[in-house]
């Protein structure tokens, strides 16, 4: 029997799906009466799932695979969009046997000595981006230049480039930064591959930073086709993906699947693919609901007085995870691209 299928249609959303808040019917299974909860979904509704990466290199820069056999990997392993992102290198968008290819590249701002180091990828932009290698360029103009082209601008591993969270934060217009990226990790770097507790430091001082999982593949040797997004869009077009992924309608993750997240200001619900665990991350250093046993792909959080945001985790059995994104509660601020 599948538990996902079953508890799902226990679950009605009586809204259109062109907004994001909606009532929700639950079925109160100690009553059997259903319940009217006025829920927002925060992760889109009644459209399609698509999977992809929006870091990776070849051999236009500095990976070891060309472009078209980096295509071939990602095509062959599922996935529906990637953006090739080579240093100082802008590709073009198009499409390759029928997966998305969004334009990308990767800019670098700070030569880690006397100024740090800031790696920032574009991708989806409708131009050339115009910038130069200089000891004057600063994250934000890079970030500038992306949102200019019409890019969406993701912050790459802020743990393997030590960035100052601090510093960081001031940073506007960024999509999103990346939670995870596999190339950070062991065996390939040292272990800064996770950055998630950058986003709650951010997200106790009020910035809402969305989690962007990526592979960032160099060498093709083992690092690819491991973490990814999954974006909720009526298609998967450029324009589609944009959309979304400016909605946060969209997770980050290694394998875990979310299928719900939505909220009443006083309770978070998740429905996910069965995991060991769903935690939920706050500002409020302890509460005891904050881990739940995710072996019904299923957990409720009540959001507490002192809690400013909430971010989820689910964690599988072989230690994968997934990510969504910190969303304010208690009428703390928004994020960036609200
Ligand atoms: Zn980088
Ligand atoms: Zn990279």
């Amino acid at each position: 029997m599948d538990l996902n299928a079953m508890r799902f249609k226990d679950k009605i959303r009586i809204a259109d799906a062109g907004r994001s808040a909606c009532a929700v019917l639950y079925k109160n299974h100690n009553t059997s009466e259903w319940m009217d909860k006025n829920m927002e979904e925060l992760l889109g509704q009644g459209k399609n799932w698509y999977k992809g990466n929006l870091h990776m290199h070849t051999t236009h820069s500095d990976g070891s695979v060309s472009p078209q056999e980096a295509l071939k990997i990602y095509k062959k392993a599922g996935y529906d969009f990637v953006a090739m992102t080579d240093h100082w290198m802008q590709s073009q968008c198009g499409m390759w046997n029928g997966m998305l290819i969004l334009s990308g590249c990767e800019w670098d701002a700070g030569d880690m000595v006397h100024t740090p180091v800031y790696h920032i990828i574009g991708v989806g932009m409708e131009r050339k981006v115009k910038l130069t290698r200089s000891v004057s360029l600063t994250p934000q103009d890079i970030i500038d230049e992306i949102d200019g082209a019409g890019g969406l601008a993701i912050l790459a591993h802020p743990a393997w480039s030590l960035t100052d969270p601090r510093e960081a934060m001031k940073l506007t217009g960024l999509a999103g930064a990346e939670v995870y990226n596999t190339m950070s990790g062991l065996p390939w770097n040292g272990s800064r591959a996770d950055a998630s507790l950058y986003f709650d430091l951010w997200a106790s001082w009020g910035k809402m930073v969305r989690c962007i999982a990526s592979d960032d593949s160099h060498g093709y040797s083992g690092e690819q086709t491991k973490s990814y997004i999954m974006v909720n869009a009526d298609d998967c077009t450029a324009s589609g993906l944009h959309r979304s992924l400016c909605d946060g309608h969209f997770y980050a993750s290694q394998g875990p699947r979310f299928e719900s997240v939505s909220t009443d200001g006083k309770t978070v619900e998740v429905d996910c693919s069965s995991v060991k665990y769903i935690v939920f991350y706050s500002n409020t250093v302890w509460c005891k609901d904050r881990i739940a046993d995710g072996s019904e792909g299923h957990a409720s959080y009540t959001v507490k007085d002192t809690d400013k945001f909430v971010r989820i985790e689910i964690i599988d059995g072989q230690g994968r995870k997934a990510w969504y994104s910190p969303f304010a509660v208690n009428n703390e601020c928004k994020s960036d691209k609200d």
